[in-house]
């Protein structure tokens, strides 16, 4: 239809992460964000990704994807999309240089054609005009889009709360939205994650005073973990750690490289020798550490789950030290999140996290600035985006409350084509949207996960490896026993024997806190089998570790 605005979420609607959506008019596409989702139940999946089917079937149409900011939900898949749509990239400064270093990683930096955003740039492509505006949010440097185009103006919230002393001091662009509200806007899409939180989310700035307290209690090392992409909470680390005279050791490849990058473009304030190296770490009395890790969502192998058990090196977790968990827990990670807390007070270690006091706040806004955002844009129609589908369903009614006919609002989902004209909004239609999941280190990327666990079953087979140990901290009993399943051919013999060897080694390297955390040993087999096989046998049988306490 002449005039219409069809807009198409590819992901980010009735799940958490993956935030991306298509917006089609008049033969021209745009797409906001491109997102990842870390699944916690997916084996052996690393990421997920959005379908890209609709984007690719219409390659020709596509101006261009727009970054809202850099958290992973809503960049981190940049490298994943762009060797399949290799379209141009528009960025604020900050959200750049993140997916720079993303890119640079998967060495797609020199094919990628990053554009800079400006707050209140305009950018125009057939139909649509942009103007992006500056939102607080935990990323310091995101984006509202305000789109015009034929069948009217929407206001794209992208992740906001209204924080009155953000630390970077840049106030949202109230001025600019409720001057859209003014001229009248069509459809306002708006960040529902904090919909069932009443009152107003408090201010970043009030983390400083309940972590200032944790560092002034602090007598030997205090490590802080939050996500490296929230770089409002890494200043205020780095702010109270200057001020107690300590330095900061940063560990994690992503919260190495952003630092560097958002550091490099004047994003983050701090002395030149703030930063040390983790081999420095040794050399400094433990009072004048701050260890910043990655990995607050208790990830078997990320940063602070390693720190937890020992495994790093040049750092030890010793009786006295503090363990603060500055993020959110995201649902479906708690029981990772309370082993690897068990393990550091195991080691003696004293575990602060936002139960025990605000050492975090939310980015997202909560029901008043919910209402707000309604408010100040006036918008005709009115549409919940990033969240589960209870989160949209609460935000939806609390549209209804402040006055929006039913039939104006709407709750969509994951690949529904919705409708926009001056007068009407409906849904026309659905694309078979699912997911890509991507699994680091294989070039080619898993489309189903029954199909990759059955074409590895069918090609490499099965290995099942049965472990008796005397307790499950301990020892091996005997040799592993190992039941292979159309995998092994006249070479088996000698090949089961060098399985044998290398499982008998892990097991003896692993230590024993390690294996105590059943879920976590057969992770580590099952990783190490894994690559030991591929480089002898190129094959990528599906693994079972199996552990027997006699
Ligand atoms: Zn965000
Ligand atoms: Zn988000």
């Amino acid at each position: 239809m002449a005039d219409s605005l069809e807009v198409i979420p590819l992901g980010g609607l009735g799940e958490f992460g993956m935030n991306s959506t298509a917006l089609r008019c008049n033969g021209d596409i745009i797409v906001l964000d491109a997102g990842v989702a870390f699944p916690t139940h997916e084996l052996g999946v690393d990421f997920v990704v959005p379908d890209l089917t609709f984007l690719k079937e219409n390659q020709d149409q596509v101006r261009g994807i727009l970054l809202t900011h850099g958290h992973e939900d809503h960049a981190g898949g940049i490298p994943y999309v762009i060797p399949e749509l290799p379209v141009p990239v528009y960025a604020s400064r900050l959200t750049q240089a993140l997916v720079s270093e993303k890119l640079k990683e998967h060495e797609l930096l020199e094919r990628t054609d990053l554009r800079l955003l400006e707050a209140r740039d305009t950018l125009r492509f057939g139909a649509f005009e942009i103007e992006p505006l500056h939102m607080t949010h935990s990323f310091p440097d995101a984006f509202c889009f305000a789109i015009t185009t034929p069948a009217g103006t929407i206001i794209w919230t992208g992740d906001f709360k209204f924080d009155q002393t953000p630390i970077d001091r840049r106030l949202s662009d109230v001025a600019r939205l409720s001057e859209y509200g003014e001229d009248g806007v069509l459809a306002l899409f708006s960040d529902s994650t904090n919909s069932e939180s009443r009152g107003l989310c408090p201010s970043e700035f009030s983390v400083y005073e309940p972590l200032r307290n944790l560092f002034l209690r602090a007598r030997r090392k205090i490590v802080v973990s939050c996500f490296a992409s929230s770089l409002s909470r890494v200043q205020v680390i780095l702010d109270l750690a200057r001020e107690r005279g300590r330095k900061v050791a940063p560990i994690g490849r992503s919260m190495v490289s952003y630092l560097r990058a958002a550091f490099e473009i004047g994003y983050l304030q701090m002395p030149s020798d703030l930063l040390i190296s983790l081999n420095d770490v040794r050399s400094l009395p433990p009072e004048e550490v701050v260890i910043l890790a990655t990995g607050s969502q208790g990830e078997p192998m990320s940063a602070l789950s390693r720190l937890a058990i020992n495994e790093v090196k040049n750092v030890e977790i010793e009786e006295g030290d503090m363990v603060i968990l500055s993020a959110r827990i995201i649902p479906g990670n708690e029981k990772l999140i309370s082993n690897m807390i068990n393990h550091f007070y195991r080691r003696g270690a004293q575990v602060y996290d936002s139960d025990h006091s605000q050492v975090h706040v939310s980015g997202h806004g909560y029901r008043e600035d919910l209402k707000l955002m309604m408010n100040l844009v006036k918008p005709r129609f009115f549409v919940p985006i990033h969240g589960e589908f209870k989160q949209l369903k609460t935000h939806y009614l609390l549209a209804l409350d402040q006055g929006i006919p039913a039939e104006n609002a709407r709750i969509i989902e994951n690949g529904d084509i919705l409708e926009l004209t001056p007068t009407s909004l409906q849904v026309t239609g659905k694309l078979t949207a699912s997911r890509r999941f991507i699994e680091e280190g294989v070039a080619e990327e898993v489309h189903d996960l029954v199909l990759r666990d059955r074409r590895y079953l069918s090609e490499d087979g099965l290995l099942v490896i049965v472990l008796r140990m005397d307790r499950l901290e301990g020892d091996l009993i005997g040799e592993p026993e190992l039941i292979p399943r159309g995998f092994v051919d006249e070479s088996a013999e000698s090949l089961m024997e060098s399985i044998k060897e290398e499982v008998v080694r892990v097991v003896r390297e692993t230590n024993p806190e390690e294996k105590r955390d059943e879920e976590l040993f057969k992770e580590i087999i099952r990783k190490e089998i894994k690559r030991f096989l591929r480089k002898q046998t190129g094959k990528r049988p599906v693994i079972l570790p199996v552990t027997l306490v006699i």
